[in-house]
């Protein structure tokens, strides 16, 4: 929700885990849970009060509801699909069916690997306890306390993109890791030449001083812990500049020699946290595209954040600065927020018809099937193309049988993104235990009329 703390809503799945603490993020061997609730645990009592005020007392209570409507379980533990279909009746109960604070927290609550119980089903007063490798993991008393050592590794990832996130707002105040070009480009070189990540960062941008340090899979190859900090780092930035890079790839695949426009308009429809977070990385088109000068956004949504500028003027696009090579060559950045559904946006006054709309893990087959419809309806024949992203398969097969209804042609099929996010993130309600999803990893572009 808008309104709540940004570096909370997007507090690390270790905090939610309760592998931090829950207020400062300090890793500390002596934490201690909220006594009523258990979901969140503390390094002190000064930050168990600071978060109480903050929020904590709004959401403990709810959070304390739910354990008690979970019943006990016996060790002999229940089927996924026992444990699903509860995960699922907590959203519903909880309210919390888009992304905020009491969401993230019901979503990420610890159960046992093995038998799918929660710390509230266990026998009285039993604990969980937690893998030391990932710490993501738990197990009951009564179960195996391992799990398979690759997916520990592939849940590694998600703690060392933490740590990083941790590090980084204790630096700079600010959590979002953003990995673009330092400087523009002098020539073009169009991303579609470059056939992933690695090739970006060593061929393409300017940070990639650490060629020969790390593989394809940016990962390091060096026992440098400066140097492995850095690769991690990339490799983490690629979670969030996933947006602009599928924006760039897609726009070399609907306008032909986009690198000698000279404007660009672009709308993201249901624009929320993710893309918000990305905000600085858009003047990588500038960097990617020598001959681009002004560049348009509008972010149109239900949920788009309302704090997305400091300008509550609707009239006033909000200016992005640019650096300083950029501001030197009269570049411009201007984004409008608009919150409502995409289809009621065309008919503001407001509305310009963008070379390219754009929207990010929408999952309009699966979530807000209603809200989505008219804007899907009407985006089916729109006067431009429209690019779209998903984490799942499934959302694509079902995206697909939708838009096939309204008869809608694509500028390009539903295939893997090259761009998608290299580190993995773990599902609140996957098909199975510690399931991990990659940012945008699917991408097709809806022809336009
Ligand atoms: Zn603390
Ligand atoms: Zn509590
Ligand atoms: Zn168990
Ligand atoms: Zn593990
Ligand atoms: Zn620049």
């Amino acid at each position: 929700m808008a309104s709540e703390d940004p570096n909370l809503v997007h507090a690390p799945t270790l905090a939610l885990k309760q592998a931090l603490c829950y207020s400062c993020w300090d890793v500390s061997s002596n934490l201690s849970r909220c006594s009523a609730c258990k979901r969140v645990s503390y390094c002190s009592a000064k930050c168990q009060k600071q978060d109480w005020n903050r929020n904590h007392k709004k959401i403990c209570k709810k959070l304390v509801a739910l354990n008690q409507q979970k019943g006990y379980i016996p060790s002999a533990g229940r089927h996924w699909d026992d444990y699903y279909v509860e995960q699922e009746l907590e959203f519903l109960r909880s309210g919390t069916l888009n992304p905020c604070e009491l969401g993230r927290l019901v979503g990420h609550e610890s159960y046992c690997y093995h038998c799918y119980r929660r710390e509230s089903q266990l026998e009285d007063g039993a604990k969980l306890n937690t893998c030391q490798g990932c710490r993501l993991t738990s197990f009951c008393p009564s179960c195996r306390q391992t799990h398979p050592s690759v997916e520990c590794a592939v849940l590694q990832d998600i703690t060392v993109d933490d740590k990083i996130v941790v590090n980084l707002r204790r630096r700079t105040g600010n959590s979002s890791t953003i990995t673009f070009t330092k400087l523009p480009r002098k020539e073009h070189f169009s991303l579609s030449s470059a056939k992933d990540w690695y090739d970006y960062y060593t061929r393409l941008s300017d940070m990639g001083g650490f060629k020969s340090k790390m593989n394809r899979d940016l990962r390091c190859l060096s026992n440098d812990p400066k140097e492995r900090e850095f690769v991690e780092y990339l490799r983490c930035g690629t979670n969030t500049t996933t947006i602009q890079l599928t924006l760039i790839a897609a726009l070399e695949a609907i306008i032909p020699n986009v690198n000698t426009r000279g404007s660009i308009n672009l709308h993201i429809i249901g624009a929320a946290g993710a893309e918000s977070d990305s905000i600085p990385a858009f003047e990588e088109l500038f960097h990617l595209l020598p001959s681009l000068i002004t560049l348009r956004l509008a972010f149109v949504g239900l949920n788009v954040a309302e704090n997305l500028t400091n300008d509550t003027e609707i009239q006033n696009p909000h200016i992005l600065q640019c650096c300083a090579a950029c501001t030197k060559m009269g570049r411009q950045i201007s984004i409008r927020t608009w919150r409502g559904p995409y289809h009621a946006y065309i008919d503001t006054q407001f509305y310009k018809t963008p070379d390219l709309a754009a929207a990010f893990r929408s999952g309009f087959s699966v979530d807000e099937q209603a809200d989505w419809y008219p804007t899907i309806k009407y985006l089916a024949h729109a006067p431009h193309p429209t690019l779209f992203t998903a984490t799942r398969y499934y959302e694509i097969q079902g995206e697909m049988r939708i838009w096939k209804d309204l008869g809608a042609e694509f500028a390009k099929n539903a295939e893997v993104n090259k761009w998608k996010g290299m580190s993995p993130l773990l599902t609140v309600c996957g098909d199975k235990p510690n399931e991990v999803i990659y940012q945008n990893h699917w991408w097709y572009i809806v022809k336009q009329r």
